[in-house]
């Protein structure tokens, strides 16, 4: 069988899809060759070239064909593997010019000492191809890193060198022109090389290197390397253990396989060989894309560095869509740079209560810019909130913000792995884990803490603003068997912003108020006393039905005038049987504000009891017809330019009662008149409440109005106080300090007042911060209300001081108290008196004459009686009664005038 063939029954028989090898060459710089073929190399052509003289030589000796079946394995090996290495090249090259000698064999008689050597070269290619194989398996960080692997290989070639030279002898070659290949050293390429001198300059222990995870990770970068969590793992195994596995299972798969694998072309020996390793499939964390360590490579994963933004729709770190960053897939999560897929992981964590139990964290803020540095300590739970928990004791160790712009470190440590971690800092003393940034003046940094004699005993995290002086130091003390926190926090140094005790009481300004306070209360009650007006010949009676008699704006509001709504009863107060209806046949209104001398018409007077044709209305004696009635009442030119809308209050009376004169005319002109009432009541004011630290406030008497701002007190931790709706916090009263330290401003406008604005008019408010510099702390809030700025003159106004409950860290140690400078007041206010206004007055205070008699004529009455009696027929009884009773009327009027004839004397006379 020739190469081609076996190449092909190995590769090309279908059902495995071998892609084409991508090749990168440690030797010239990272070059990618994406090429099958083997001439770019020339040992490995020549190695195939022998391989296919030896499959003859196999066949006929099949003691020879182990050594010719692990060839093909090691050309196999190196064929799929990503990147020349110098001494695979160089082991391959020696076997494969001890191998080129195997031809000779079928010439001669092969006696027992020959014999011998073949079965030594059969052995000692075992242990080449499982060097080869462990060697391969080894991240390219870890193949440099192992500087012992040299030494193997060194031995290795010694032993190759050693059965090359019994072969010949044994063949009786002589051969001096090749032998410079025995004599050879193993190569060392530039990466073997940088490795040595980089474990040189960290102190010349391979050992120390090997364990320090920053170490290994800065050489690396160097070197343009992957690094991930496989690499420490793999450091720590050893390769000898790993190369005596592979010789045992080369030995397995030679034993059952040789015969057949002759017959068949190798083609399961092979692929069983590397098939588990080559095809191992991962999911990169970073894509989410499947790969074999065989399709990994510098840029086979893209991805981008922040997480997609839903809210924008977009990847914050580049706003495009194609991935911003390229790179080697990552089978395990890591915090070695930032990429889109850890920060929900991160947060999934950091995020919830239940996934952590925090033993210690140090945090502090920028008062300029608010950047936060922070570390912490923690045992970690679960990964997800309410998932299933660690079985594990882990530790997490935080440093600073996750987030795609700024240096962060999220990672977790099970009891194993410290203890991996223990051996390299025992030996390198590095013991700092993560530092966010190298200068003193700003960082945040966790760090393992040794014992004397190099384990470790906790780990210290420090966090310092460059507003503070002092950073925050804390020491969580861990056990490192168990992975568990073994004591007390311990505080080292406190940081931020503190503040001393004042060692007197602060003493303020007592509240000072600019204007009248106002009272919600109706002036008076509302007057009903009052009595109808008529004519005698309307005999009429009016009467108010409606409890206020005037409702004030009900249905509309309108800035121009109010409208006024009210029932009024009109009783026509004719005697039963007089036959003297009543027929009203208009209604108007007119309006009087208490204290003036004139009624004058109101806008419109609307009859709301059926449609205006309900005029004229006839109210039979004794019979009472309501009147429901509306009228608009014009406001004064100037209470209209305000435009109040007030619904249920009419804006008008607000400072007087109104009166409202209803006016009836029945069908001849006769008039008859009822006067109602209506009291302004205010809209009640706003209070100061029960918890109120203080309430602020000024009234404007002209609209009725309370102009104030509420200052309460806070109960959540961190939150300070409120003042007029914005809560301070403990970390923005810190700032304020820091500026009033800096500047040396002692009084500082909080910029939370605001410029209040409606149809009443406008108003503002502010407030400030006054600040202790001695104490460093805000010691008290200086609030102010005033007029709007466009109002014609400012008149009212308020300042009231307001001490500012304890907050923050505070230095046990008592400081003298510093008053602040104040400039900020009140602006000059022109005096004002509040108008008396009057409340009552006489003027619709009516008293009806008696009624006089009735006026129906004494003369008519016995006319109309004569007449009746006069007439034949029966009298109805209801009449008779009548009769009898205007007699008796008639009788009286009678003896009246005689008595009055008889009195008076003569004048005739
Ligand atoms: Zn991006
Ligand atoms: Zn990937």
């Amino acid at each position: 069988m020739d190469y081609q063939e076996m190449h092909h029954q190995l590769h090309g028989s279908g059902d495995v899809i071998v892609p084409p090898p991508v090749r990168s060459t440690s030797l010239t710089t990272a070059t990618n060759i994406v090429n099958p073929v083997v001439n770019d190399n020339p040992v490995m052509s020549s190695a195939m070239q022998v391989l296919d003289q030896l499959s003859s030589v196999g066949k006929a000796l099949p003691f020879v064909a182990p050594a010719f079946v692990i060839l093909k394995i090691i050309i196999d090996m190196e064929r799929r593997a990503q990147d020349v290495d110098a001494k695979c090249n160089d082991l391959l090259e020696r076997i494969t010019f001890m191998l080129s000698h195997m031809p000779v064999l079928l010439k001669i008689e092969i006696m027992a000492p020959t014999r011998k050597v073949i079965d030594r070269i059969n052995e000692t290619m075992k242990d080449a191809a499982s060097l080869i194989a462990a060697y391969r398996k080894q991240n390219r960080v870890v193949r440099r890193l192992s500087i012992s692997n040299r030494e193997k290989f060194m031995t290795c070639a010694e032993d190759v060198n050693s059965c090359c030279r019994d072969l010949l002898m044994s063949l009786q070659i002589h051969q001096s022109i090749q032998l410079d290949i025995l004599t050879r050293k193993v190569p060392l390429d530039e990466d073997d090389e940088a490795a040595e001198t980089f474990v040189a300059k960290h102190g010349g222990s391979v050992d120390a290197v090997m364990h320090d995870r920053e170490l290994v990770k800065e050489f690396a970068e160097q070197r343009h390397f992957v690094m991930d969590d496989s690499v420490m793992e793999q450091l720590s195994t050893n390769i000898a253990d790993s190369v005596q596995q592979n010789h045992i299972r080369l030995e397995g798969i030679l034993r059952d396989n040789v015969q057949s694998s002759i017959v068949d072309g190798l083609k399961s020996l092979a692929a069983e060989m590397l098939a588990a390793e080559a095809e191992q499939k991962f999911t990169c964390v970073q894509c989410d894309t499947q790969f074999t360590n065989y399709t990994n490579g510098p840029k086979a994963c893209s991805f981008h560095r922040a997480e997609y933004d839903s809210w924008t729709k977009h990847f914050p770190c580049c706003s495009a869509a194609p991935p911003c960053e390229f790179g080697t897939h990552r089978a395990k999560h890591h915090c070695d740079y930032p990429y889109g897929k850890f920060f929900p992981r991160s947060r999934g964590v950091l995020g919830y209560v239940d996934t952590m139990e925090e033993w210690s964290s140090v945090e502090d803020t920028n008062l300029e810019n608010d950047e936060v540095q922070k570390a912490s300590v923690s045992k970690l739970l679960r990964w997800v909130s309410r998932g299933d928990r660690l079985q594990e004791n882990t530790l997490l160790i935080t440093v600073g913000r996750a987030w795609y712009k700024n240096p962060y470190y999220f990672n977790t440590f099970t009891a194993k792995e410290m203890e991996t971690i223990t051996k390299s800092v025992r030996l390198s003393r590095r013991t700092l884990i993560f530092r966010t940034a190298p200068n003193d003046n700003e960082f945040a940094m966790a760090e393992w803490i040794l014992s004397i004699s190099g384990k470790i005993t906790g780990v210290r995290i420090a966090a310092k603003a460059a507003t503070s002086t002092n950073p925050y130091i804390r020491v969580c003390p861990i056990d490192l068997s168990t992975c568990t926190k073994s004591g007390d926090i311990l505080t080292l140094s406190e940081g931020g912003m503190r503040s001393y005790l004042p060692a007197s009481p602060y003493v303020l300004l007592p509240p000072l108020r600019i204007g009248p306070v106002l009272s919600d209360e109706p002036a008076r009650p509302v007057r009903t006393n009052f009595k109808t007006r008529t004519s005698p010949a309307l005999r009429v009676i009016l009467k108010t039905m409606s409890d206020p008699p005037l409702t004030a704006n009900p249905e509309f509001a309108n800035g121009r005038c109010d409208y006024y709504r009210g029932t009024v009863s009109v009783f026509n107060n004719n005697a039963p049987g007089s036959l003297n209806p009543v027929t009203i046949a208009g209604v108007s209104a007119a309006y009087r504000m208490v204290g003036n001398a004139e009624y004058a018409p109101v806008e419109q007077c609307k009859v709301l009891n059926g449609t205006d044709s309900a005029l004229p209305v006839t109210i039979e004696p004794r019979q009472a017809w309501q009147l429901a009635f509306e009228v608009a009442v014009p406001r004064t030119p100037a209470d209209a330019a305000l435009d109040v809308r007030w619904w249920n209050r009419a804006f008008g009376p607000r400072h007087r009662p109104v009166r409202i004169r209803i006016t009836l005319e029945d069908i001849e002109g006769e008039e008859c008149t009822l006067v109602l009432e209506h009291v302004f009541k205010p809209y009640p004011l706003t209070k100061r409440k029960d918890d109120d630290l203080a309430f602020v406030f000024f009234d404007d008497p002209n609209v009725l109005a309370r102009r104030g701002v509420h200052v309460q007190p806070c109960t959540s931790e961190g939150e300070v106080i409120v003042i007029g709706g914005t809560t301070l916090n403990t970390k923005r009263l810190e700032k304020t300090v820091y500026q009033a330290l800096k500047s040396g401003k002692t009084e500082v406008d909080l910029a939370i007042g605001r410029t209040m604005s409606g149809a009443e008019g406008t108003w503002e408010w502010a407030a400030w911060a006054l600040i202790d510099i001695s104490c460093r702390r805000v010691y008290a809030f200086k609030i102010i209300v005033q007029e709007g700025k466009d109002a014609p003159v400012q008149r009212f106004g308020a300042v009231e001081y307001v001490l500012c409950p304890a907050y923050g860290d505070t230095v046990n140690k008592p400081r003298p108290v510093s008053y602040a400078t104040e400039t900020a007041r009140l602006p000059p206010l022109e005096a004002y008196t509040l108008p008396e206004y009057p409340q009552d007055d006489a003027l619709d205070d009516f008293k009806p004459p008696v009624p006089p008699k009735p006026a129906t004529p004494v003369i008519e009455a016995a006319g109309l009686a004569s007449t009746l009696a006069m007439s034949a027929g029966p009298v109805p009884v209801e009449l008779t009664n009548r009769l009898a009773s205007i007699d008796a009327n008639l009788a009286r009027i009678a003896a009246a005038l005689e008595k009055l004839v008889t009195a008076a004397p003569s004048t005739k006379s």
